[in-house]
Parts: C-alpha cells; sequence; structure tokens
C-alpha cells in the first residue's frame, strides 16, 4: 500500500475542492425541507459546483449518474437523486458530495433533518457526527490509522447503533479513492499516519444492524432491516498538531 503525502501546494488545491463541498452543503441545509425533490438538489449542487470553476466528481464516476449521492431513511449511500423521491417531514437524508478543482478532490456527507424528526432519528445524527469528530480526533503524526477506526466503533457502539461494515473511508487526493481504505471498526491496520497524509473518513451507522443490500439500480445501498441510516464524512489532512478538516468554508 502506497499513500501519497500532499505537498503544501497539492493540499492548497485540496482546500479549495473542499470549500465548493462545504458551500455545496451550506445551500443543501438551506434547501433541504418537505416538499423539494433529490433531483431539484442535485441541480442546486451541480449550479454551485460549476459557478466555482469545479466539477462534480460524482458524476460520470463508475456511470454515476449525478453530482451528489442523495440517500434518504433506510437508504445508506450512493442514491440516485430522482424527481420522484420527494422529501417530506420526518425524513432524514445523506446528501454526499464530491468537487474537483484543479485536478484535487474534496469529498464530503452530511446527513439532515427534513423538517421535525424522531427522537431516534435525532440519537443517530448526533451520534453519527459524534463518531466522525472521535475518529478525526487521532488524524494527527504518529497516530496509527486503526486508533481512527476504535474510535468511530466505540462511539458506535456507546450508542448500540450498526456499523456499516462494506463501506469505509479512503484516501483521497488527485483521485477521489487512493489508498489507504479505512474501516469503520477496528482491524490490525497498523498504518502510522503521517504529515501530508489526506484522508476521507466516513463512518455509517445504523439504528439497526449492520448488514446492507444493494438495489436493483445497482448503486442504492440500503439497510437489510429497513432501518434508518446515517452518513457523515470530511476530508482530513494529518497534521503533525492534529487533523485538518479541508472540506470546511475558507
Ligand atoms: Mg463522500
Ligand atoms: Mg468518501
Amino acid at each position: 500500500m502506497s499513500v501519497h503525502r500532499k505537498s503544501k501546494f497539492e493540499i492548497n488545491l485540496m482546500k479549495q475542492a473542499g470549500n465548493v463541498v462545504a458551500l455545496v452543503h451550506a445551500a443543501m441545509k438551506d434547501a433541504i425541507k418537505p416538499g423539494v425533490t433529490t433531483k431539484e438538489l442535485d441541480d442546486l449542487a451541480y449550479k454551485i459546483i460549476k459557478a466555482n470553476k469545479s466539477d462534480p466528481t460524482f458524476l460520470g464516476y463508475h456511470g454515476f449518474p449525478a453530482s451528489i449521492c442523495a440517500s434518504v431513511n433506510e437508504q445508506v449511500v450512493h442514491g440516485i437523486p430522482s424527481n420522484d423521491v420527494i422529501l417530506k417531514e420526518g425524513d432524514i437524508i445523506s446528501v454526499d458530495v464530491g468537487a474537483t478543482f484543479k485536478g484535487f478532490v474534496g469529498d464530503s456527507a452530511w446527513t439532515y433533518a427534513v423538517g421535525e424528526i424522531s427522537e431516534e432519528k435525532q440519537m443517530l445524527l448526533k451520534a453519527t457526527e459524534e463518531s466522525l469528530f472521535a475518529g478525526l480526533e487521532h488524524m494527527k503524526s504518529n497516530d496509527r490509522l486503526e486508533n481512527v477506526s476504535g474510535a468511530i466503533e466505540d462511539v458506535a457502539k456507546k450508542y448500540k447503533l450498526g456499523i456499516v461494515r462494506q463501506y469505509g473511508g479512503h484516501g483521497v487526493g488527485r483521485n477521489m479513492h487512493e489508498d489507504p481504505f479505512v474501516f469503520n471498526y477496528r482491524t490490525n491496520n497498523s498504518l502510522i499516519l503521517q504529515r501530508g497524509m489526506t484522508i476521507a473518513i466516513e463512518p455509517m451507522l445504523n439504528l439497526g444492524c449492520d448488514e446492507v443490500d444493494v438495489l436493483d439500480d445497482e448503486w442504492t445501498v440500503v439497510t437489510r432491516d429497513g432501518k434508518a441510516s446515517g452518513h457523515f464524512e470530511h476530508t482530513v489532512h494529518v497534521t503533525d498538531d492534529g487533523p485538518e478538516i479541508l472540506t470546511k468554508l475558507l
């Protein structure tokens, strides 16, 4: 496994890509409400990415037909935006966004509430976000990747949530998916984190079981028991002083 460490120049470009992703998320936060379709959200994301001299990383990636993944309730990841998916009060929606600026990728996901949501779903969102930030704390030089994974698992267990096992975080840079793969539970991965590594950390936690299936559209991943799933992701730069989040507003 080779993990490419980025130069200051490359990190700067990644921050700009990350800023575009953060602009999209800021717009999603305002746009998501009952009655809105996931296709409308996708159109909005496309416009913002293009207006910022960037390209939607997901569009055409292995044939994916949209700029965002929009995954509602029991959908975990890779939901395809559609005119037929109309958000309603009480839903949750995970929006995953990628933007490529001058050849570098920013990748970030967030799960949003549509209007008022149940206490159970509120807990799911709070816990999944907490697990992301618990993992991020270990994104510093000389810490180990397995500690990122372990911290995420510990938060999931604290809240008795399922952990999606087939998908996880990943190195990111000139490509959306680079080494290393990041499990969201403990494994024997002794990779020592070093300054300049850029990795997307992305726990996917479920109100029910760990298991997931892929729908007939060959993209949409859903929980096997039909219970809701949350997904929070940031692209992060490992530094000597700790994590530097690249997918935030500059
Ligand atoms: Mg993503
Ligand atoms: Mg990712």
